[in-house]
């Protein structure tokens, strides 16, 4: 080990392996359970990942493509398992409202801790820039594609390549919903002036979800008399 002198470590931290949320499959610690669960004879329960199977989304399918990104080995695979975090941060909807120990965030010494205090939120400006100010998150897709890219790449200082991210912006419009939904009003609504326009966010479990909860439930039961 690189500036560190083993022989001073006293105290070492062993983390135990990970176990699977019975409901969700969620990969998770068996400190994280609920403790009144923990010695439950179906097993422990937890509340963060699916709240004990009460929240239930559909399966994800597979992208090749980003299977490839991911797990490949070209120079591109490599470039952006790289810059994954900010791939991602670059195509958020919203930032991430908290109150964070920044004493903490930024003490170097120790393990990296990023402790929250209350409540997170996620904030979300308006619909589209407010004057003569750059486009942020959700805003960025109501610009044109190659706009977008562009406007992506500033953000984070030209390290990100424009190629991939129309990419990865395209395959986002396939799978989801509210990129689509974004998608439609730049058609609609692109270079004319809007005055006034809303995007309510509604929770409606669709018959697809329904089944498939119920298939969860069904599978969880015959689990339980195994
Ligand atoms: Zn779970």
């Amino acid at each position: 080990m690189f500036g560190i002198d083993t022989d001073s470590i006293t105290h070492r931290h062993l983390i135990d392996p990970m176990i699977q949320c019975l409901r969700c499959k969620a990969f998770v610690w068996i400190q994280e359970s609920l403790k009144s669960t923990r010695n439950h004879r179906d097993g422990p329960q937890f509340s963060f990942c699916c709240s004990k199977g009460q929240i239930v989304l559909p399966d994800l399918r597979p992208i090749p493509r980003l299977l490839e990104l991911v797990s490949g080995d070209t120079d591109e695979s490599v470039h952006f398992r790289s810059k994954i975090r900010q791939y991602n941060s670059s195509l958020s909807f919203t930032s991430m409202g908290a109150d964070v120990d920044r004493a903490l965030a930024n003490s170097s010494g120790g393990v990296y801790t990023f402790r929250v205090g209350g409540e997170v939120t996620h904030h979300m400006g308006s619909l589209l820039p407010l004057k003569d100010q750059p486009a942020k998150f959700g805003q960025i897709y109501i610009l044109d594609p190659i706009e977008q890219a562009i406007r992506r790449n500033e953000i984070f200082d030209q390290q990100l390549d424009e190629h991939l991210l129309l990419e990865l912006q395209q395959i986002l419009e396939v799978v989801n919903p509210f990129c689509r939904r974004y998608k439609s009003i730049r058609q609609r609504e692109y270079g004319k002036r809007i005055s006034s326009l809303k995007i309510i966010l509604k929770d409606r479990q669709s018959e697809e979800q329904r089944q498939q909860r119920q298939r969860q439930q069904q599978r969880h039961q015959r689990q339980r008399r195994q």
